[in-house]
């Protein structure tokens, strides 16, 4: 058995600027430090933060008055900024600079006149964040049935942007529907996928393209969280190509009969899995199966955000 180890993989410059900033505010202030909403979608980093002392809460309710508080990398709407400072609290804006980016343009179109057309998951919180820049005039849609049923016309002043995290390939179906419903549709100026959902989505398709051509039993395994939308995207496109592919928070996760006939693994993680459980997943597989461990990289990434200022 191969295990290739796929990279880009793993943490993005957003999740690094997050984890740092908590990783800060937990060593200046202690615990607690309160978090709204999971400071990135992914299990192993939440129970780690945990047991330091943060306190996610899904609230700002649950936060006593003029407590440090830490916003996840995927944002908030003004409605919790606002609700924030009425609490006093002593708050630090971890959310990821290009999913502020995706916030700016919503409030640049909204002013313009437009109504927004917003290409996400409804219940991700960077899409109800993004949402709340404008809630009258920004309108979610997932699928071509969901642009059917806006309520909008082909002469209304319409834009469009996305989650920074979805699938290229089906985003850019969606736009292209959207194109045909609303011929004067216009849209951000730089894509609103970002370069970590790229890069890690272009690593798995370019792999998976490659050993399906060689007639090899070819599995894919991706270390993610269930709620994390950029590792989702990467099993969708191991199974587009036909690869069965696992979703695992830790080798916990994995059934060894699943891989017994596997000639390759595609070994990938999401911008939030932490690489210490991409280490233990190549301990599994080299202790179960004696695999031999070969590495792919489709490019470099030197994207950084430094972290945020602590009040
Ligand atoms: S996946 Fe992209 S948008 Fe999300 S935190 Fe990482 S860099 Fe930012």
């Amino acid at each position: 058995m191969i295990i290739k180890l796929l990279f880009p993989r793993g943490f993005c410059a957003g999740v690094y600027r997050a984890t740092s900033a908590l990783d800060a505010a937990l060593n200046k202030y202690g615990a607690p430090v309160y978090v709204y909403h999971e400071i990135v979608h992914n299990k192993w980093v939440v129970d780690y933060f945990r047991q330091k002392g943060a306190a996610f809460v899904n609230s700002l309710d649950d936060i006593p008055d003029g407590s440090v508080t830490l916003f996840s990398a995927h944002g908030v709407s003004p409605q919790i900024e606002q609700q924030a400072k009425e609490k006093n609290l002593r708050y630090i804006d971890a959310s990821c600079p290009l999913v502020q980016k995706v916030h700016r343009e919503a409030r640049r179109f909204v002013q313009q006149g437009y109504s927004v057309v917003l290409i996400g998951h409804p219940h991700h919180d960077e899409v109800v964040g993004v949402q709340g820049e404008a809630p009258d005039k920004i309108f979610i849609v997932k699928s071509k049935e969901s642009i059917d049923a806006l309520p909008l016309t082909a002469k209304d002043k319409v834009a469009y942007i996305t989650q920074t995290t979805l699938s290229l390939d089906e985003s850019a179906a969606i736009i292209e529907y959207l194109k045909s419903r609303f011929p004067n549709i216009v849209g951000p100026t730089v894509k609103d996928i970002c370069y970590a959902t790229q890069n890690r989505q272009n690593a798995i398709k370019t792999a998976a393209n490659e050993f399906n051509q060689k007639n090899l039993v070819v599995k894919a395994v991706v270390v993610g969280s269930s709620n994390s939308s950029n590792s989702i995207r990467l099993t969708e496109i191991a199974k587009q190509q036909n690869i069965p592919a696992f979703l695992i928070d830790s080798p916990a996760d994995i059934n060894s009969d699943d891989f017994t006939d596997a000639d390759v693994v595609l070994l990938t993680a999401g911008a939030s899995a932490h690489e210490s459980v991409v280490e233990q997943v190549v301990k599994y597989f080299q202790s179960t199966f004696d695999a031999r461990i070969e590495e792919a990289r489709i490019c470099e990434e030197s994207t950084f955000f430094p972290a945020p200022i602590l009040p």
